[in-house]
């Protein structure tokens, strides 16, 4: 056992996600040590109420035990299987047939994976796959959304449209294309929803033309921009961009990662949005970050032209955890638990945030209050007329994020002066309140 201190071990070996390495080396970490629902406590017994449920991603909240006891059991059962050899277990199958009961339409085809940006790489290779077997292996270019996030894989982060997650990864760009975000708050065509629309099927028609109808595969959105900085467009948006799509025979994939399992209110945001995906990813949410597991859903006529295609040749593509008999068993019990009253929990409690947070709409710092269900921001300016960001080098983010950290509170301050508000579904009324007397606080000491 080594006689340094935590912090000091951190420092010297563990390199954390999405960090600057020298800058964290300087501020240390902060280890946390328990939670239960939705309050999390440190190892020096500082206590807090998640304001962003992990990483958007624990929206049971933590300390269920019918969770444990579900993960306990298959551990002891049976701890591991594997999906080659035409082997499966019983949790990974019934959470397959669950979850295509509840996908819209026919989205009834699932293959598991171990979190999000998997889930983003396996639709990427199943759709050149799909592109191939109808006889169009031209058809490869996709298009992403500019400050969409789609996972940092080498070829996912591609599609990824925050310039960090490239800059010096030699990420494959050339056949992967980008529009404009929605972001009504600071799109060049103002904030009548139908003038954003119109902006983005325009956007997405011209980038289709330009690039040649018969070559483009698939476009991947997400039905609320959620690294971007919580990006809510219009209602009607993403069904318009679907139509879009599919009149030009272009795959349309609704990356759910975060916005899936009750984050925007019913438990898929597309069925919300009348929308059926070709494809649709999630991770997170589906097994409330307990254990790790994501998927990728596919339309019947996706499944059946990959299957056509290889006919009795092997698909090749697989991970040795896909379908974890472990993760399975902890994503029906997941489930379970959003049907029995934490999806409607949280539509109450959405409600009720936005609404707290909207009460601080008039402070000089806020630009603009936002959001949808169990997510929502707040879009920090120093000019509210001018709607001037806060400036970048200032790095507002991580000076407001310890500030929130101090007065009780974990929320996602990005860098580009936004806080992100994502709690647990199980949020009390209190803690809901207490994220908002908070927020204010911080405002306040911000000014
Ligand atoms: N897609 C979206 C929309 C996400 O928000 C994320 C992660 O935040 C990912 C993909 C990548 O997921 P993961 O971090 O589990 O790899």
């Amino acid at each position: 056992m080594s006689m340094n201190s935590l912090p000091e071990l951190d420092r010297d070996h563990l390199i954390h996600p999405v960090t600057s390495f020298r800058g964290h080396e300087a501020a240390g970490v902060r280890v946390l040590r328990s939670a239960n629902g939705a309050r999390i406590t440190d190892t020096e017994g500082h206590e807090l109420v998640d304001g962003f449920a992990g990483l958007w991603c624990v929206n049971t909240g933590y300390g269920q035990e019918s969770i444990v006891e579900a993960a306990t059991e298959q551990l002891r059962r049976l701890p591991y299987a594997t999906g080659y050899f035409g082997l499966g277990s019983e949790p990974a199958i019934r959470l397959a047939a669950s979850l295509a009961e509840r996908t819209p339409g026919d989205l009834d085809h699932i293959y598991f994976t171990l979190g999000g940006s998997d889930a983003v790489d396996s639709a990427l290779r199943f759709i050149r796959y799909f592109q191939q077997a109808r006889g169009m292996p031209g058809k490869d270019q996709v298009i992403s959304i500019e400050k969409g996030y789609h996972g940092s894989s080498t070829v996912g982060a591609g599609l990824t449209g925050l310039p960090a997650f490239h800059e010096g990864f030699g990420v494959p760009l050339d056949w992967q294309h980008k529009i404009p975000s929605p972001y009504p708050y600071r799109n060049p065509v103002g904030e009548d929803p139908q003038a954003i629309i119109d902006a983005s099927t325009r956007a997405l028609s011209d980038k289709i033309a330009e690039l040649g109808a018969e070559r483009v595969a698939a476009f991947f959105v997400e039905p609320i921009q959620g690294s971007g900085g919580v990006i809510v467009p219009p209602k009607g948006w993403l069904k318009a961009m679907a139509e879009t799509c599919r009149a030009h025979d272009v795959l349309f994939v609704a990356d759910e990662v975060i916005t899936a399992f009750g984050r925007t209110g019913p438990l898929f945001a597309s069925a919300d949005e009348d929308v059926i995906p070709d494809l649709m990813t999630v991770a997170k949410g589906l097994t409330s970050g307990y254990v790790p597991m994501g998927a990728v859903f596919m339309r019947e006529h996706v499944y059946a032209t990959i299957a056509d295609g290889a006919g009795s040749h092997t698909v090749g593509h697989g991970h040795t955890y896909s379908a974890h008999p472990v993760s399975a068993a902890v994503g029906l019990e997941v489930l379970r638990l959003y049907e029995d009253g934490l999806l409607e929990n949280g539509r109450r409690m959405g409600t009720r945030l936005l609404d707290g947070l909207q009460g601080l709409a008039a402070h000089p710092l806020v630009g603009e209050v936002r959001g949808k269900g169990m997510l929502a921001a707040i879009e920090l300016v120093t000019d509210k007329a001018a709607r001037t960001p806060l400036p970048a080098a200032a790095e507002p983010g991580q000076r407001l994020f310890d500030r929130a950290w101090e007065e009780g509170v974990l929320l996602r301050a990005f860098p580009s002066g936004v806080l992100g508000f994502a709690p647990p579904l199980c949020c009390t009324e209190a803690e809901i309140d207490r994220i908002v007397e908070i927020t204010a606080r911080v405002l306040d000491r911000t000014l």
